[in-house]
């Protein structure tokens, strides 16, 4: 943190008012469940993004990332626009996205200079956009003592992400960043965004979660996310439901014949079986057994191969790979078609399970996964 501090130092000739931090996430369990007004598991990782922050109060708003280098990007708060198309703000389309977002709901915010460094892995699904969002909101909403709610912090960096970057994520990633709490899962309703904290301290019960990041992102996934998104919302219509959340698990088989399409059929099975394995995720750690999460991940990840068809080649060799080496269970998270699985694994079989899915991925021909245990950290804070 202190060197994030002597950065902005650097960069701007004078000490920041403050520091903050705010983590990346993964999810454990809930997937393309939260546009159907459903339930998410998240955790947050250790990995954050940590910005250095000073207030100005005439309009000016500059900007400065470690890992993109380069100069201080300026903007005058007064003319931030979303653009149509690809946004021209670059990189910088997050934090000064928060700050119209902010700005937009009618919060003072007159200026700022920021300096940003992130060890969030970018672009494998880990959020590392949300990381940047909720430290620059948290930030500002500190130091123009805004008074904004968590929920409604993870709301306004959303909104930055949909309407100024124009990304059409979900609620999730944001709400995990801004409300998590060490050695605990975010049990997040995303209907009405109530949530509850849920026990999952792995290591005292000799359990490992890792993240195996397989370095790919294939094109396929581009128009998918809007093409599940329309076949979800095509079966909550033919079913007379406001969301496919309001069909209970215990009425799918009914749901499902009273479907006439074959794609949305398997789209609704997807949804509604997946809010259900989140509460039956929930009531296993509740009950003090986080060892029988594993088959509910690796069922998850069938219905995500098989049902909604959003997994490819590498995210199902690291399923199948570290189940074959003695994994308790592994399934991919966020939305697929590359980026990272999560595994369940007794921790002193840790090792060997990374091992045999590195092995795995070479035989295959795939480049080297990353992959480290993500350890439930604390949401976003003031750290200096
Ligand atoms: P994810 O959120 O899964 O990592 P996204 O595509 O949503 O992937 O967000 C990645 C983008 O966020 C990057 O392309 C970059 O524009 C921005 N970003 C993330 N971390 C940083 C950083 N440390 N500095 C500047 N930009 C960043
Ligand atoms: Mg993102």
């Amino acid at each position: 943190m202190s060197t994030v501090a002597a950065e902005f130092g650097a960069l701007y000739g004078a000490a920041p008012d403050g520091v903050w931090a705010a983590p990346g996430r993964v999810n454990l369990i809930g997937e393309y469940t939260d546009f159907n007004e459903g339930f998410v598991l998240p955790l947050a990782l250790p990995h954050t993004a940590v910005a250095a922050v000073s207030r100005r109060d005439d309009g000016v708003l500059r900007l400065h990332s470690a890992e993109v280098g380069g100069g201080i990007v300026q903007l005058d708060v007064e003319t931030l626009e979303p653009l149509s198309g690809a946004s021209g703000y670059g990189w910088a389309a997050y934090p000064a996205g928060v700050v119209w977002a902010l700005r937009e709901a009618g919060h003072p915010v007159t200026g700022a200079d920021v300096h940003l460094a992130s060890t969030v892995p970018t672009g494998a699904g880990l959020s590392s956009s949300a990381a940047l969002e909720v430290v620059t909101a948290l930030a500002l909403n500190d130091l123009f003592g805004l008074g904004l709610s968590r929920p409604g912090l993870a709301v306004l960096a959303q909104r930055a992400e949909n309407a100024f970057v124009g990304v059409p994520c979900g609620v999730m990633d944001q709400m995990a960043s801004a409300c998590a709490t060490e050695g605990h899962a975010l049990y997040l309703d995303t209907r009405d965004l109530s949530y509850r904290q849920v026990p999952f301290d792995l290591t005292a019960r000799g359990l490992c979660l890792l993240v195996v990041d397989t370095r790919v992102k294939h094109a396929l996934g581009d128009g998918a996310y809007a093409e599940r998104r329309a076949g979800c919302e095509a079966g909550a219509r033919a079913l007379g439901v406001r969301a496919l959340r309001d069909v209970p698990a215990t009425q799918l088989s009914d749901a499902l014949a009273r479907l006439d399409d074959e794609t949305v059929r398997r789209y609704v099975r997807h949804v509604v079986s997946d809010d259900d394995r989140v509460e039956r995720v929930i009531a296993l750690l509740d009950a003090g057994d986080p060892h029988a999460v594993g088959a509910l991940l690796t069922e998850g990840h069938a219905s995500l191969r098989d049902d909604l068809r959003v997994s490819c080649p590498e995210l199902d060799l690291a399923v199948e790979a570290a189940n074959a080496a003695g994994a308790l269970g592994a399934r991919m998270t966020g939305g697929g078609f590359g980026g990272s699985a999560v595994v369940l694994v007794a921790a002193d079989r840790a090792e060997e399970v990374a091992a045999a899915v590195g092995k795995a991925f070479a035989e295959a021909g795939f480049a080297a996964p990353g992959v480290f245990p993500a350890v439930p950290s604390a949401g976003a804070r003031r750290v200096g």
